[in-house]
């Protein structure tokens, strides 16, 4: 189940959510996993608004662990010789 980094709200606790998701049909929870821009699907957490503005707005999901999955290797050496 999921919950807030911040606060440990789940998101049945907090109203936005429970607003939210009434709108789109959806339960709470199921809002936060396809409509949270800070959910983190790995640790099941992320953050509520008032913990987002609390943290600093940081980019990307809560919680992360792992550096950004997108490091660009670059092969070099290989093609670059004149
Ligand atoms: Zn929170």
């Amino acid at each position: 189940m999921s919950h807030c980094k911040g606060c440990g709200k789940r998101p049945e606790e907090i109203k936005e959510y429970r607003i939210a998701a009434s709108e789109s049909g959806e339960t709470p929870e199921e809002f936060v996993r396809t409509e949270e821009g800070t959910y983190n699907p790995r640790t099941e957490r992320f953050y509520c608004t008032a913990c987002y503005i609390a943290a600093g707005m940081p980019l990307g999901i809560a919680d992360r662990e792992t550096p950004p999955g997108c490091v660009l290797v670059i092969k070099d050496g290989e093609t670059n010789e004149p």
